[in-house]
């Protein structure tokens, strides 16, 4: 679960809502069981911060013995659709949950229905045919009353008739809408006669054209739960002032049966914000129609697929949560700490391959042409089960042209003429000079190796500084690797004035054409962790192929944000 660690008591420390849990189970309130939901609405594909309410909901429901459902709240056909349906379900299977039941919230639009029609019988709700700028003129300010509607006291047999044409589709969308009759000057502006039904006239993806009329959030979600069973309903901070709201519409629907301590009750946890993106489902979804990114799962997006697609684990996604706690304050976390919590998963599972994204020739004058020999390369030192495959050595290698440098400093321990370095898991080279070509560009590096030196062999521990990556060019299969960095320019787009799409940063992606990778890397499907050495961690794309191989970074090895931007 996530939690924070308590050092001095060597265990983790309860969350709050953790908390709250164990003293309704322990004075067994709902008789002393535990379910939550997790309630998305299928109107596009779950994020990070999905992510975090999915480690709440199910994760507790997993560490008190008790059920979390999966609820589609799916009362919007303007905007839902089942291939949402089927991305959230893999995206939480993917993230280790499982679910007890699905359920629908338009299963239950009968029964709304039926509850919706007890209320205007009650006289607790009537229709309001006010355009909706007339009904928020008059709603008053938290300190002022609001005026009730002309609306208002309407018979109830009017009410009844228009309601069942609001349903029929015989009513123009946004003409009216039910309201629960309730208290225009309460403090809490939920109460003051909220929309609880209004006329989409839309096919709906599951129920079709059965129903025209839809109810509201506030007329769903709580009596969803109630329906269900639900005893912890568990959400974001934003849902705070709607809690009276979802308590009294329980109240009218136990309809007077003493439920003694057999309800459910909500309680609200900070959001997840997350720098440099933003986690609005349409800004996110308006990213995606417009091709500004590759599809929901372009790796730069902060959605579930999209960081399963940048190549994060699931444990990764977890352990960020885990890292950042829950807590009834609203913060905005840093992205850096998505990456940190990426690299230290990353280093425990990622197998070590050799990759070079700036190619320039290496030749070993010394070593005889036609020659080849195959070293034994471990996949991943932090994990010597991995065992080891074998990469192949030659006479003629890539290595990457920022590793040398014809005058270099002091300081450079890579490549340069008169020095030494180790190339990795082969051989110790001196490098003698290079090529150049008519422009001046280098164009190869020589070297002579000493045989004497091959990793491993008694004697090669000899100290050189520095220590490359190279594949051998024979060898090496060339590669796409496209390297990724922020999908926007500023900290906190949701807070920037300008339009979302200005704040896009334009180097977000860069695109390597001209890579290669040793032939074992070519063996990873996607899915896979690697590790480019020296270089970060990678993953092979969804659309790499045998033929063309493609491969994304998921992180570098050290956090080059912070230095850039200090
Ligand atoms: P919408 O913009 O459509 O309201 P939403 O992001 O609230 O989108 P839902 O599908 O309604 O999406 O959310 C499902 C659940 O995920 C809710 O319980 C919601 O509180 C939670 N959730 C959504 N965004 C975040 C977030 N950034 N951090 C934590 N939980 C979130
Ligand atoms: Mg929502």
């Amino acid at each position: 679960m996530c939690e924070a660690k308590d050092e001095k008591a060597g265990k983790r420390s309860l969350n709050f809502i953790e908390e709250i849990i164990e003293t309704d189970l322990k004075n067994g309130l709902n008789d002393g069981r535990l379910q939550t939901r997790f309630p998305p609405e299928p109107n596009g594909y779950l994020h990070i911060g999905h992510a975090k309410a999915i480690c709440m909901d199910f994760g507790i429901a997993q560490k008190y013995g008790g059920v979390c459902n999966l609820r589609f709240d799916d009362t919007n056909p303007q905007k839902e659709d089942t291939e949402y349906v089927d991305a959230i379900m893999e995206d939480i299977k993917w993230l280790g949950f499982e679910w007890g039941a699905v359920y629908y919230a338009s299963d239950y639009f009968e029964k709304l229905w039926e509850f919706a029609v007890k209320l205007i019988k009650e006289g607790k709700a009537y229709i309001d045919e006010q355009t909706s700028e007339e009904m928020a003129a008059q709603k008053g300010t938290p300190t002022q009353a609001g005026t009730e509607s002309p609306y208002r006291n309407r018979p109830i047999e009017e009410s009844l008739a228009l309601f069942e044409k609001m349903n029929r589709g015989e009513v123009a969308e946004g003409s009216m809408v039910l309201r629960a009759k309730i208290d225009m000057a309460n403090p809490n502006m939920h109460f003051r006669d909220p929309v609880i039904y209004r006329v989409i006239n839309r096919s709906h993806h599951r129920t079709g054209d059965k129903w025209k009329a839809y109810p509201m959030y506030d007329f769903a979600h709580g009596q969803s739960d109630y329906f269900e069973g639900v005893t912890h309903s568990i959400c974001t901070l934003e849902f705070v002032p709607h809690r009276p709201l979802y308590d009294y519409f329980i109240d009218e629907l136990k309809d007077g049966q003493d439920l003694g301590d057999h309800r459910p009750r909500q309680y609200e946890f900070n959001r997840l914000n997350l720098t440099y993106t933003v986690m609005s489902k349409r800004k996110l979804l308006a990213l995606v129609q417009e091709g500004l990114v590759d599809g929901w799962d372009d790796p730069r997006m902060p959605t579930v697929c999209g960081l399963r697609r940048r190549g994060y684990s699931p444990e990764a996604v977890r352990g960020f949560i885990d890292m950042i706690g829950y807590t009834k304050f609203d913060a905005l976390n840093d992205y850096a700490m998505l990456e940190a919590a990426a690299r230290e998963d990353l280093n425990a599972r990622a197998q070590r391959v050799s990759a070079v994204l700036n190619p320039v020739k290496l030749i070993i004058t010394n070593y005889p042409e036609g020659q080849e020999e195959e070293l034994a390369a471990q996949n991943n030192p932090e994990n010597p089960a991995d065992g080891e495959h074998t990469v192949t050595f030659s006479r003629e290698l890539w290595m990457e042209r920022d590793d040398f440098m014809e005058d270099a400093p002091k300081k450079f321990f890579r490549m340069s003429p008169g020095k030494e370095v180790r190339l990795k898991n082969a051989y110790i080279v001196k490098c003698t000079g290079c090529n150049k070509n008519a422009e001046g560009e280098i164009t190869e590096i020589l070297c002579e190796y000493d045989p004497e030196s091959k990793s491993g062999m008694p004697g090669a521990d000899r100290k050189v500084k520095g220590t490359l990556h190279w594949v051998s060019c024979a060898h090496a299969r060339k590669a796409e690797v496209r390297l990724y960095d922020r999908l926007f320019n500023v900290e906190n787009p949701s807070a920037d004035e300008r339009d979302f799409r200005e704040l896009l940063n334009p180097e977000s992606l860069t695109v390597l054409n001209n890579c290669y990778v040793e032939p074992f890397a070519a063996t990873f499907k996607p899915g896979s962790y690697l590790q480019f050495q020296r270089i970060g961690y990678f993953t092979p794309d969804k659309h790499t192929t045998d033929e063309h191989l493609v491969f994304n970074r998921t992180v570098g090895l050290k956090d080059a944000w912070a230095k850039k931007n200090k």
